[in-house]
């Protein structure tokens, strides 16, 4: 007997299985299209967690890849590069920061920013050594590390992989009270997210941010924004804390930052905070390649040429309006900002993930979190009838689910 060597078997039999991905297997993308193997096309409401923000495979991104894969792509950072400086220069310009350490994946931005606040409490706010402490919120997703985990609420996240670093605490999402109450002498920053994404897409009440940026200023509490999932345009602004106006200490950057071709990110900081690093404190084989800085520019420059900030707020707009004049039945609530969307279930028998494999039969990738929400992030790209008939998709679909739950109830019931 021959064991059977489809792609799906063989990653099966070999693959670690962290993952319980939806019955589909992708083979082509274009814009906010995909196809599967059966040459089924999909419009793609997931956008690898905002990674393709940009959509599938950007001319513009796939040029500028190409262009650097003529030229050099890795140099490590024994050596200096000419792509590196312009990348950095553009990232700072866009968000208002002084300085960037790049990194690979969002955890290692997120790392970085948190040994950049031990560092700096030591240094400039006398925390005695091994002390510092971080403050974060219930609820939030940063990454997958072991001290990420470490700020994590989510006992899945952490069963199993203990013992986690000292000196971190978690707090109720959207309460600045919370914070306040929180902070002691020991503080040395706060990390948050705009708007959770994978905690369900929870916006917070209006004016958290600022309430919890004055506060920090108050207590001389770094404030570390985490707009891996929320920046670069996916809330109908550049960043997300510029709804509120909000200037943080330290910023990280990530998934769509590497145009969905490659993984990109940043720590970007005030230069206070950036400059506790010196030669050999810190570094990454693989971060500030000239590959990487190439099409990280590259998505900086399409994001603000093509405005797709500005298109995420118009047409999230829309689709938000859309889908709660459809007022679909099983919905708790609908929420979001921009292109960045969860519609929460009313607690019952029906799971996000139901919805979401009922939705993969219409051609909709979408991809639940928390068990009750489902999460609609297009690329910004995507066209406007495209979206608006997936709003409509969405609510027949919940009808449909809602209807066969009623009647097998009426049966059994
Ligand atoms: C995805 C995500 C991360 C982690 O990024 P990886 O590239 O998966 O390491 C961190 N923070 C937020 C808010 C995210 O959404």
């Amino acid at each position: 007997m021959t064991e059977p060597n489809d792609p799906l078997s063989l990653q099966k039999r070999y693959g670690a299985g962290n993952y319980d991905p939806l019955p589909v297997t992708l083979v082509r993308g274009e814009g906010a299209y995909v196809w599967d193997d059966r040459g089924r096309r999909y419009l793609d409401m997931m956008s690898a967690y905002s990674a393709l923000s940009h959509g599938h495979r950007h001319p513009r991104l796939l040029a500028a890849l190409n262009d650097q894969l003529g030229r050099i792509t890795l140099t490590s950072r024994a050596f200096d590069n000419d792509r590196l400086g312009p990348f950095l220069a553009r990232a700072c310009t866009l968000t208002g920061m002084d300085k960037a350490l790049p990194m690979n994946t969002g955890v290692e931005a997120v790392e970085t920013a948190l040994k950049a606040a031990r560092k700096w409490a030591y240094r400039h706010k006398g925390i005695p050594p091994d002390r510092a402490e971080i403050i974060a919120c219930q609820g939030n997703f940063h990454g997958r590390t072991i001290a990420v985990l470490g700020l994590s609420s989510e006992e899945s996240y952490r069963r199993g992989f203990g013992p986690f670093p000292a000196g971190m605490e978690t707090i109720p999402y959207g309460d600045a009270g919370a914070l306040e109450q929180a902070i002691t002498p020991a503080t040395a920053a706060f990390l948050v997210e705009p708007i959770q994404g994978e905690g369900g897409i929870i916006v917070p009440p209006e004016g958290y941010l600022r309430a919890c940026a004055d506060i920090c200023r108050r207590h001389r509490v770094l404030l570390l924004a985490d707009e891996i999932q929320t920046g670069l345009g996916r809330t109908g602004r550049l960043l997300a804390v510029e709804h509120e106006e909000v200037h943080p200490d330290g910023l990280m950057l990530g998934k769509a930052l590497g145009g969905g071709l490659l993984p990109v990110s940043l720590f970007l900081a005030r230069r206070e905070l950036m400059d506790v690093f010196a030669p050999g404190d810190h570094g990454s084989t693989f971060g500030g390649n000239p590959l990487a800085a190439a099409v990280g520019l590259a998505a900086l420059d399409v994001l603000v040429e093509e405005d797709l900030s500005t298109r995420a707020a118009r047409l999230g707009a829309e689709f938000l309006a859309r889908l709660r004049t459809l007022a679909p039945p099983l919905v708790h609530e609908i929420r979001g900002r921009g292109l960045f969307v969860g519609i929460e279930l009313a607690p019952g028998p029906v799971s996000a993930r139901e919805v979401c494999l009922a939705l993969l039969k219409e051609g909709i990738l979408a991809k639940d979190t928390h068990e009750n929400v489902i999460r609609l992030a297009p690329p910004l790209i995507v066209a406007e009838d495209d979206l608006l008939r997936a709003a409509d998709t969405v609510s027949r679909v919940l009808v449909r689910v809602a209807t066969v739950v009623h009647s097998s109830h009426a049966r059994t019931g």
